[in-house]
């Protein structure tokens, strides 16, 4: 992974804030901006009168990236790639997005989830620098996984969902979980709704040493079992709200990996306290953004000649159009 020396443009678009940058790269920001996610006119309206407003100012953007929440349609065989597919969000199922900016701006438009954004911003500037295989979590409102193979995030017939993986739960443990999906998946068990659920506070207000803390670290602790032994991660970097800033959390969550392994996988990375292997992002609240940027950079430059999904249901690579 490298970083641009052109003008891009890139925005995180959040459930409830959107996040824009423009510039090359981290010690390259030229102009930044949050703002709040309402309805999709609106927001969608506003993020591009915010990039016009910086064309204007610092010069034309070359492609633009977006990380966004979903789930997203990025198959693009389909008659509605690059739009938010069914989502429980209101108002915004169903929505086009990658299409709609292209033909605001004249420029390629990268588009990819929230997550694997964050995870390419990680692996070019942040704590996955340098590596072509490791993932990010996100234990927030939701919970997922970027989860980066060969330098590309992975996609099948869609993008993947791990934070919906199922796990062995914690002994004794029978509360039903809160994912209106799943239950007891690990979304439904970790994330600062389902937390909210099961406690009646926010997860922001509860102490290192609470009791539910335990089934929640189990939990994240149960998805990076699956991922350590799915993909071989050669680092997992964890972010999002709710274990933001909660060190002590972190550390139960090595130990309980470890545990949970057994020694099984032999590796470096997987030897010792795991304090390397498992590790907050670096670039706090920035990463899905700029990984915007790094969504942008490839929609410039690199071959779409890759995997794909087909509506035949056929696997097969999708050259350049
Ligand atoms: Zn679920």
């Amino acid at each position: 992974m490298t970083s641009s020396t052109k003008l891009l443009a890139g925005i995180e678009l959040g459930g409830t804030k959107c996040v824009c940058v423009l510039g090359t790269g981290p010690s390259d920001i030229r102009a930044q901006e949050r703002l709040p996610t309402r309805d999709p006119e609106t927001t969608l309206a506003a993020i591009e009168a915010v990039l016009s407003r910086w064309a204007s100012v610092h010069g034309r953007f070359e492609a633009l990236g977006i990380s966004s929440f979903g789930p997203l349609d990025l198959n693009p065989r389909s008659a509605t790639y690059g739009f938010i597919a069914a989502t429980t969000k209101p108002g915004w199922s169903n929505t086009r997005i990658a299409g709609r900016f292209a033909e605001h701006f004249g420029v390629p438009v990268g588009l990819d989830t929230d997550v694997n954004g964050a995870a390419l911003g990680e692996g070019c500037w942040g704590a996955a620098q340098g590596l072509d295989d490791f993932a990010y979590v996100t234990v927030g409102t939701g919970v997922g996984v970027g989860l980066i193979v060969d330098g590309k995030p992975i996609f099948g017939c869609s993008h993947t969902e791990m934070g919906h993986i199922r796990i062995a739960r914690l002994p004794g443990d029978t509360w039903p979980g809160h994912c209106s999906f799943h239950g007891d998946c690990v979304e439904g068990l970790a994330s600062g709704p389902a937390i909210q659920a099961r406690v009646g506070a926010s997860s922001d207000s509860l102490p290192d040493d609470h009791p539910v803390w335990t089934a929640v670290v189990h939990a994240v602790a149960q998805l990076l079992h699956s991922m350590v032994v799915s993909t071989a991660p050669v680092r997992i970097i964890v972010g999002g709200g709710v274990l933001i800033s909660r060190e002590a959390l972190f550390g139960r969550i090595r130990t309980e990996l470890a545990k949970s392994l057994n020694g099984y996988l032999k590796a470096g990375v997987l030897e010792g306290d795991l304090s390397t292997y498992v590790v907050p992002p670096s670039l706090g609240g920035l990463s899905g953004a700029l990984g915007a940027l790094v969504l942008a950079e490839r929609e410039l430059t690199e071959s779409h000649g890759r995997k794909r999904y087909h509506s035949t249901g056929v696997t097969g690579v999708v050259d350049d159009e």
